[in-house]
């Protein structure tokens, strides 16, 4: 049998380590993905540390790669070998459940599969995985730009075109790492009126050259009340991964103004009601997207010109790349490369 590389974790809190695995075969409804390059996600740290509920070890983790088709199980209908693809959070569902039958993939309650966590990610030469999980590279995208887009994209893209802004609506992102530098693109490129939040003045520059119309440093005061000042969000993502960081922002909600959480934190947000009954204020979160959710983020990112800033790292560097973005210190996201032609 022929071998391949992979980096694993051998059980709930180990460490990534690289292996040596036999290439895998792709089953009925399955096709096998040659990986040319993976984000590193914080999500990833479910899998590392044992999170999510069920997952059996070892485990490959990663939910943000890209590389090309290399061979098809049984009825896999409308993909080819050599097809370009994208592999997200998104990893399929049951297909019978109430969510499912109404289209809705993501919130699946019976079986929901999540890439890296539901079997084995993207850490590795090559992924099998469900022929519902894939989506189309556009031929103008590279690998290791198409990596962070299919999470880091999608949430922050599927998010805002369904947050129920308008164009020139009041827009913020709050935060600036690997989901919020996508964010402030993809909200500018959107047409809203976009105001990005962050720690420091230093991140100001960036912000603005990401897209951002507006930057709010978070350390220089109230950010709530200056977002307030600006008129007031009609919406605000959050991705940052504390809830007492998103708490600080609330106060920026204008009327109807909807706070979306999609930086993971175990620390509530922390509001009264006498904070939101009077402007019809709403807390809410968002969960990425299914695989044509991710498509979609692809083909717009092309159309406008968003891409992903990035730092590459070869493959056997996993751990490495792990602790910088655990650090938070990825600038703005890690992408673990193949080294394949
Ligand atoms: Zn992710
Ligand atoms: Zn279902």
């Amino acid at each position: 049998m022929a071998k391949m590389r992979a980096v694993q974790v051998a059980k709930a809190g180990g460490p990534l380590e690289l292996v040596e695995r036999e290439i895998p075969t792709p089953g009925s409804g399955q096709v096998r993905v040659k990986v040319r390059a993976c984000g590193i996600c914080h999500s990833d740290s479910l899998t590392v540390e044992g999170h999510y509920p069920g997952i059996k070890y070892p485990r490959v983790p990663g939910h943000e790669a890209a590389g090309i088709v290399d061979a098809l199980g049984a009825d896999v209908p409308g993909w080819k070998v050599g097809d370009r693809v994208g592999i997200g959070w998104f990893g399929g569902s049951c297909g019978y459940c109430d969510s499912c039958r109404r289209g809705d993939f993501l919130t699946c309650s019976i079986n929901p599969q999540v890439t890296g966590i539901s079997w084995d990610g993207g850490y590795a030469d090559y992924i099998v995985v469900p022929k519902e999980a894939l989506a189309l590279v556009p031929d103008d995208l590279s690998f290791v730009d198409a990596g962070p887009l299919m999470c880091a994209g999608v949430t922050t893209f599927n998010s805002l075109r369904n947050s129920g802004a308008r164009a020139g609506d009041l827009v913020a992102v709050h935060g600036i790492g690997g989901l919020g530098h996508l964010g402030v693109q993809f909200a500018a490129r959107m047409g809203f009126h976009t105001v990005a939040i962050a720690r420091g003045a230093e991140k100001a520059a960036l912000a603005k050259k990401l897209g951002a119309h507006e930057y709010i440093d978070s350390t220089a005061g109230d950010p709530g009340k200056a977002l307030a000042k600006l008129g007031g969000a009609k919406v605000i993502i959050a991705t940052v991964t504390s809830g007492n960081a998103m708490s600080e922002v609330l106060g920026g909600l204008g009327v109807d103004g909807k706070l979306i959480a999609l930086g993971a934190s175990p620390e509530p947000i922390a509001v009264t009601s006498l904070q939101i009954i009077g402007g019809r204020k709403s807390v809410a979160g968002w969960p990425s997207g299914a695989s044509i959710d991710s498509q979609d983020t692809l083909k717009f990112s092309v159309l406008t010109g968003v891409r992903p800033i990035v730092q590459e790292m070869p493959l056997e560097k996993a751990a490495e790349g792990y602790k910088l973005m655990m650090e938070n210190k990825a600038r703005f996201r890690i992408v673990l490369t193949m080294g394949q032609s």
